[in-house]
């Protein structure tokens, strides 16, 4: 199996100024075609130092994919470092120059010489054509190693992986072979656990691989097959998701972009039901997913934000003796305000949200402590209290994510 490597160039990277997002995006698009990525290395725009960093790269990976440097500025130095060690010659690209100096023309500026330099590639390589800025992409082989250059400007690197540098890996894993990846996604259960409940399957994993990974709505396993034909590679993945399903089946909510806010609407749409949400410290973000899936309106029916003890009393109607005597962080409070937003917005489930985002405590509860409340058509009651770590924004986000998976199950 091949090893890929990511190298990063800039200075910007390092000092903190921007993340690292192209490794991970490529590291991403590596993983769903099955490709192994054994380093991510991030040099700054200086030239000795980046020289060393390619005579790592090539000492130890099979395919070193590099973004940035490539521009036309001083600080630009990728081109340099590469021939610096393998004695590359550097030609100038025809068609890239003709496209930067119609750039120019078209757009009436003068052009300054250093844009040349975005025109000039390695003899020998295959030229990755711009389709969205100046300076084109490269791919060379370098004694056994295939070397792949890519602007750092990410709408340009992707634009280039898509295009050209993806589909060539796909194609060099063998004529007709095909890789098909699908994401399992997971609402409930933490990665570890679902990681120990799949350790077998895991541990054997050759064709598809099984890898767990933590998101931002719960956990997600990516399945890559390799096969002959999609039919096969989708034969493959269905069977390994049907195993690890009997087992965690309880804990999925969805495929690949499928989001749990959309699986809880689709559930809610299927089964002719509407929400009315009662919020506190979630202050409408329940309600802002909700309607941001296309057709909203027929499950939908709307809002309370009640962030002020006032409100929770004057609008949806909780007892004083609830505020007064349990808090407004309390279960009877979160119970009342789900069970009358439900009958004042006419929903079939009533939905409250109850707690501390912090960062100070609140009627002596600690940062995190919340409740969430269900009353739904049946005159089900249910009201959970949970202790969320994190700070300010992880708590209201935690707490959103919460309420989406109790109406889930
Ligand atoms: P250009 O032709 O625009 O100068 P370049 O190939 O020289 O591109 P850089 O100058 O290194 O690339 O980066 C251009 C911009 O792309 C940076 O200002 C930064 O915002 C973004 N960028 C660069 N590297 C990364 C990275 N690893 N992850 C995310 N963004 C990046
Ligand atoms: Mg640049």
């Amino acid at each position: 199996n091949v090893k890929a490597e990511i190298v990063a160039v800039g200075t910007e990277l390092l000092l903190g100024q921007i993340a690292n997002t192209n490794a991970q995006w490529i590291s991403d698009e590596l993983a769903s075609i099955g490709m192994n990525v054994h380093h991510h290395a991030v040099v700054g725009d200086n030239l000795k130092r980046v020289e060393n960093q390619f005579r790592v790269s090539q000492e130890r990976s099979d395919v070193i994919i590099i973004t940035g440097g490539l521009g036309p500025t001083e600080d630009d130095l990728t081109r340099e470092a590469f021939q610096e060690i393998t004695r590359t010659p550097i030609i100038e690209h025809k068609p890239s120059m003709d496209k930067i100096e119609s750039f120019f023309e078209e757009r009436k500026i003068a052009m300054t010489p250093n844009n040349r330099k975005q025109a000039r590639v390695f003899a020998g390589s295959d030229v990755i054509e711009n389709q969205t800025g100046m300076a084109p992409g490269m791919m060379i082989s370098h004694e056994g190693r295939t070397w792949i250059f890519l602007p750092g400007v990410p709408r340009e690197m992707k634009r280039m992986m898509r295009d050209s540098v993806l589909p060539y890996f796909k194609k060099q894993h063998g004529a007709g072979s095909v890789i098909k990846s699908v994401m399992l996604r997971f609402i409930g259960i933490g990665e570890s656990t679902l990681e120990h409940e799949l350790s077998d399957l895991i541990k054997q994993q050759t064709n598809p691989t099984i890898a767990p990974l933590a998101q931002n709505e719960g956990v997600a396993i990516r399945l890559t097959a390799k096969a002959d034909s999609d039919d096969e590679a989708a034969a493959i993945i269905n069977r390994a998701k049907k195993e690890i399903l009997k087992r965690t089946g309880h804990y999925y909510y969805g495929d690949d972009d499928e989001t749990l806010t959309e699986k809880v609407f689709n559930l809610m749409q299927k089964n002719n039901l509407t929400i009315g949400a009662a919020e506190s410290l979630t202050g409408g973000q329940f309600t802002d997913k909700l309607t941001s899936v296309p057709g909203a309106s027929k499950v939908c029916n709307g809002s309370i934000v009640c962030y002020d003890a006032k409100v929770k009393e004057n609008v949806l109607r909780v007892s004083s003796d609830i505020i007064k005597q349990q808090g407004t962080v309390s279960e009877a409070c979160a119970l009342a305000m789900a069970e009358n937003v439900r009958s004042l917005l006419d929903a079939d489930i009533g939905i409250s949200f109850t707690g501390v985002a912090g960062p100070e405590s609140s009627e002596g509860q600690s940062p995190g402590t919340v409740f969430i409340a269900v009353h739904d058509q049946s005159g089900k009651r249910l009201a959970e209290k949970f202790n969320f770590q994190g700070d300010r924004q992880a708590i209201r986000r935690r707490t959103v994510l919460k309420g989406y998976e109790l109406l889930f199950k």
